[in-house]
């Protein structure tokens, strides 16, 4: 199937975001961000690379050798910040929309009665109090089932 393999640019893009992936598979872990978009990866030989994803702007840039011959290319460094940087946003995305998911349901709900109490209130208050007052338990059942 050679005749239908890709142009030679593209093989050695496609080379080195593999290559990228792989990296990050094995030392994700060891990546540092520095701020504004720099990142400290390590090297597979050892060392580390300073790379620069240039998030406000500018161009990309890494310190490994193979950057500094090929800057038409994006080396394996760069993959693996990339891959860390996206895995990073997607977790802080995930984690504050939790919270702010936690914080809506702890919104305090008005009683018919005008008492307020939040859901944590709510299931905080004994089964006795409840059984105390019938009113009371069905207006709690109401609110829990919503
Ligand atoms: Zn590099």
């Amino acid at each position: 199937m050679a005749s239908t393999s890709l142009p030679a640019s593209a093989k050695e893009a496609t080379t080195r975001v593999q290559r990228g992936r792989d990296l990050y598979a094995e030392h994700g872990d060891k990546i540092t961000h520095e701020g504004r978009g720099v990142y400290t990866v390590p090297g597979c030989a050892g060392g580390a690379y300073r790379v620069d994803l240039a998030v406000f702007g500018g161009a990309e840039s890494c310190s490994c050798p193979d950057h500094r011959h090929h800057r038409e290319y994006s080396c394996k460094h760069l993959i693996a910040a990339t891959i860390h940087r996206a895995k990073t946003t997607a977790r802080r995305r995930r984690e504050s929309e939790a919270r702010r998911a936690r914080r809506k349901q702890n919104q305090p709900m008005e009683l018919t009665g005008g008492e307020k109490l939040t859901m944590d209130q709510i299931k905080n208050i004994g089964a006795h109090a409840v059984m105390d007052d019938g009113g009371a338990a069905a207006e709690l059942a109401r609110l829990v089932a919503n």
